[in-house]
């Protein structure tokens, strides 16, 4: 393992910007039997990124984060310009996080003049941010394979924060064969229980108070389905209800479906999952919770 003891000041990372060079070093480390993992970003980093850095740290030699924003995940009214971009303060936090490499390419180096191929979606892709956001996983696929051809690591590290989104990668890893593990960490929260995001800094103290009660929602889901409620529509009318008495109006969904296919399902048989997605003012807020009855039992 690399990686330095705590007394040691934490070593600056290599900064690449060249898809070649970034190729090279993960080649060169995985010809001398060092296992890579990669943590695909966009930046504006927070302990749930980090999380998933120690994640990769505790099971591989060689640790890789990308900082990319990635513009074809971005509809047309949403916030690509404005997203939040702190270079320097992101590379502090991965250089204290021990990772050996930082790939931070220009959008030219990803998406080359003529560049048209984007990776076709269908299944778990379609529902819920599918709907709410047509082309977002589109987007989103094309680049993590792209990130994944510049970084061919063994193992890459997601958040279960962004559940939906997962789900498609480990579907497109399966469907493309792509020799890759993909392993997918618990979603770092608040100490109030807000989880993490980088949208989280657009809120105003009102909203950020308001945007709680998406992760109660999530939580009287949880306490339903512990006190033996298992009606999927039950416990999402329990959702929709707890978002809109603390002013959360705007609700794309507050849904229970399969946790493997997101289909909709009546009642819960084995494992579910609850998400909401919803803007708080003007910034869209995702959040999930797992409703296993397997372990409830
Ligand atoms: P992003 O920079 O928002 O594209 O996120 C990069 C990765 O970090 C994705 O795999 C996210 O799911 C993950 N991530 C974002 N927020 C959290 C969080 N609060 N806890 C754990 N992982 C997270």
């Amino acid at each position: 393992m690399t990686g330095s003891p705590a007394d040691e000041p934490a070593r600056s990372p290599e900064v690449i910007a060249t898809v070649r060079a970034m190729r090279g070093r993960v080649q060169a480390a995985q010809r001398a039997g060092r296992r890579v993992g990669v943590v695909p970003t966009m930046g504006a980093l927070h302990d749930g990124h980090l999380s998933l850095v120690a994640a990769s740290r505790a099971a591989c030699d060689v640790t890789a984060a990308t900082v990319f924003v990635n513009p074809t995940q971005f509809g047309p009214k949403e916030d690509f310009s404005r997203y939040p971009r702190t270079m320097e303060a992101d590379l502090a936090k991965l250089a204290a996080a021990g990772v050996d490499y930082v790939f931070a390419p220009e959008v030219a180096e990803i998406y080359p003049d003529g560049a048209t191929t984007m990776v076709e979606l269908g299944g778990v892709a379609e529902p819920l941010e599918g709907q709410f956001r047509p082309g977002h996983f589109r987007g989103v696929a094309t680049v993590v394979l792209k990130l994944f051809q510049a970084v061919p690591a063994d193992a890459a590290y997601f958040g279960q924060k962004d559940y939906q989104q997962s789900l498609v990668v480990r579907h497109m890893v399966a469907d493309l064969l792509l020799p890759i593990e993909i392993v997918v960490c618990p979603i770092v929260r608040e100490s109030d229980g807000l989880a993490m995001s980088s949208r989280n800094i657009y809120l105003s103290a009102d909203e950020r108070q308001r945007a709680l009660s998406i992760c109660r929602a999530l939580e009287a889901a949880q306490v339903l389905v512990a006190g033996g409620e298992r009606n999927a529509e039950r416990i999402a009318a329990q959702m929709q209800t707890t978002l809109r008495d603390s002013g959360v109006e705007s609700i794309d969904y507050a849904a229970v479906v399969d946790a493997d296919t997101l289909a909709p399902i009546q009642r819960i048989e084995s494992c579910a999952v609850a998400l909401v997605a919803a803007r708080v003012g003007a910034t869209r807020l995702i959040d999930n919770a797992i409703l296993d009855i397997r372990s409830a039992r």
